[in-house]
């Protein structure tokens, strides 16, 4: 499957409308916010189990698509996977993670000598100061440890609840949910899980929607199935396996 680039949310039709006496016809992210105002749709527990059992059947072999082989690795991959594509940082990553393999080494690099080393990500410069940063905090608070612990992590340059999540889940086990660009469009703009625009927000709602036995699991499936049918720019609803489960009323059928 070809990896759509991560950063499409970022596309706007700036065209002007043809008709001076007609509003302009929202598009692109004008109109996905206008969808993203809807109210949250009450899902039955039955009809999202089913949700998941079809996209289970469609993508057995979903998964977290960032290499790692262990919580430092996946940590410092999550921070740099932010605006960027999986891809690029596994890259990226294969070289880096040879390198660094401590805390310690992040954070004692010279800063100069670590942004050349992740310089194709995006944002390299800002992501490499928060990369050091939050090593040294690990360094200083945890013993050069990742912490298993949500409040822990996020208190750590360059964690948001997202990369806590991440970590927390396909490390540590827990059972969470990581609102990233797919799971928040799908969640507010395609299945009305959330009339939030807040990922933290959205997080909640998805919480309450989704079994908590199922929290990671769904989560990769639903950035399987937005990255590979759902599509920002236009979702692929005649190979879609939640056709007749799903609320959205432009569907591309
Ligand atoms: S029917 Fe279309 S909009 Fe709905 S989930 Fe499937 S691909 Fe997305």
């Amino acid at each position: 499957m070809t990896q759509e680039p991560l950063n499409f949310d970022l596309f706007e039709d700036t065209m002007p409308s043809s008709s001076p006496k007609k509003p302009p016809k929202k598009t692109g992210k004008a109109a996905r916010q206008e969808q993203a105002a809807k109210p949250a749709r009450a899902w039955a527990a039955a009809k999202i189990s089913a949700m998941l059992d079809r996209l289970e059947k469609a993508y057995p072999e979903a998964h977290l698509e960032l290499d790692f082989t262990n919580a430092l690795e996946l940590l410092i991959a999550t921070i740099m996977a932010a605006q960027c594509t999986d891809k690029l940082v596994n890259e990226v990553t294969a070289k880096l993670f040879k390198k660094y393999r401590k805390p310690e080494d992040y954070a004692r690099a010279p800063a100069a000598k670590l942004e050349q080393d992740i310089r194709p990500v995006t944002f390299y410069q800002n992501k490499a100061r928060l990369i050091q940063k939050c090593c040294q905090q690990l360094v200083e608070k945890h013993g050069g440890e990742v912490p298993a612990d949500l409040d822990a992590l996020v208190s750590l340059s360059g964690v948001g609840r997202k990369t806590a999540n991440v970590v927390l889940a396909h490390v540590f086990g827990q059972q969470t949910v990581a609102v990233d660009t797919h799971v928040k469009r799908l969640s507010t703009e395609r299945l009305y899980f959330s009339s939030q625009s807040d990922p933290d927000k959205i997080e909640m709602d998805v919480r309450n929607v989704l079994p908590p036995a199922r929290y990671t699991r769904g989560t990769v499936l639903l950035q399987w199935h937005g990255r590979y049918t759902c599509k920002a720019r236009r979702p692929l609803c005649n190979k879609c396996v939640i056709v007749d489960l799903c609320p959205f009323e432009k569907k591309t059928i």
